[in-house]
């Protein structure tokens, strides 16, 4: 059978300059960064271009760049030092409704321990109105989080213009943005964006899984994630995952050499894909045509999304009823949107690569078409 992979906001497949990173490392880098003799000294070195790559690759600085396990690990962190740097001023929170697990639950769960939170609400489309954003703002507001790309909709939200509110008005609060979903996907720095803290993860830009990074503006001071050696500063101890950050910085040195080229030939794809789905399945629903190159979200009203995911997979075609985290649920991203139930049940997450092909395409069309006419549709 042949396999059309078509959910690459899940996990990616790791780049092949990433794996040999990964095995240099594992078999003759081996060293540990803290010790004082030659193999050391070397991973030492190359802890610090690895640093510097993964530092170019998002246009920071090299020790704005903190290693993590994962982009759960950077958000979760940010969120809980944004937390502790501000809590003699207040315990007021913004964020959106549509963030995904890895912030949305540890804001919960402060919600639950009494901080109070304003979650901003998207449109039907999946954008967040940034007038909306600046109206949250009080005086003891200590975080606004907020997502640069949604994972299921493939939306960009106002970033920037919440940076530049924050600012006008004054206020001390920190802003996190999870941009795990635009690192390498769409042009940004987190400069540029005005951001305090940012997170990004490795196995969705041709990395293994395991590593990610938090960037910290310059001149922030962050509270330890945990208490232990002194590495990443002090803030994140433990032995650096040597192995995993050199594949890091491989796959971010290929995915920014190939930037411009990749965001074209994935927009190329998804415009492709829309057209020939639209074409072909006159019911089909597009709940968010993305703004971003890679994701998109459309709906079969009438059938269901795990129904759909199952069928097509039996023919070799993979993709998403949502985020892959929250399976068996309605996505509380597309329930964000006010759609009616029926859009809910049958919603689909399309996220492509560069690489995506024709031919994966033209499987996805033949797919979707087969399981309109062999399952049963609530609506017929
Ligand atoms: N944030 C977003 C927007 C994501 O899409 C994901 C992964 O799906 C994460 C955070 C979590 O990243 P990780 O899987 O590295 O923990």
């Amino acid at each position: 059978m042949e396999h059309h992979y078509l959910d690459w906001a899940a996990t990616t497949p790791v780049r092949p300059e990433a794996a040999a990173a990964a095995l240099e490392v594992m078999t003759e880098g081996y060293g540990n960064p803290s010790s004082g003799h030659e193999p050391g000294r070397q991973a030492a070195r190359r802890l610090r271009e690895d640093r510097e790559a993964v530092a170019a690759a998002l246009g920071a600085r090299p020790e704005e760049v903190l290693f993590t396990s994962c982009g759960t690990e950077s958000d979760n962190w940010a969120i809980r030092a944004a937390l502790q740097a501000g809590r003699h001023r207040g315990k007021h929170i913004v964020t959106t409704a549509i963030e995904h697990a890895a912030v949305r639950e540890p804001i919960r769960a402060l919600e639950r321990e009494g901080y109070e939170v304003t979650w901003l609400r998207p449109d039907s489309a999946g954008h967040i109105d940034p007038a909306q954003a600046a109206a949250a703002l009080r005086e003891d507001t200590v975080l606004v989080s907020m997502m640069l790309v949604n994972n299921e909709l493939g939306t960009l939200l106002p970033v920037a213009e919440a940076a530049r509110a924050i600012r006008a008005a004054g206020c001390p609060a920190l802003l996190h943005c999870d941009a795990v979903q635009g690192f390498l996907k769409t042009p940004f720095t987190p400069g540029g964006l005005g951001v305090d803290l940012l997170s990004v993860s490795g196995h969705k830009i041709g990395a293994p899984k395991g590593v990610g990074a938090l960037y910290v503006r310059r001149g922030l001071k962050l509270s330890p994630l945990m208490l232990g050696g002194g590495q990443e500063g002090g803030l994140r101890p433990g032995t650096e995952a040597t192995t995993q950050i050199a594949a890091f910085a491989a796959a971010a040195r290929a995915g920014r050499a190939s930037l411009e080229a990749d965001l074209a030939a994935a927009a190329r794809r998804k415009e492709e894909a829309l057209t020939a789905l639209t074409a072909a399945l006159p019911e089909l629903r597009v709940i968010s045509p993305g703004d971003v190159p890679h994701i998109f979200a459309v709906t079969l009203p009438g059938y269901k999304s795990e129904v759909l995911v199952r069928f097509l997979s039996d023919r070799g075609v993979y993709l998403s009823s949502g985020s892959a985290c929250h399976r068996g649920k309605h996505s509380h991203v597309f329930a964000a949107l006010g759609l009616p139930k029926s859009w809910l049940d049958g919603a689909l997450r399309i996220s492509l690569s560069p690489r995506t092909s024709p031919d994966d395409l033209a499987a996805l069309v033949q797919g979707l078409t087969a399981a309109r006419e062999q399952l049963f549709s609530t609506l017929s």
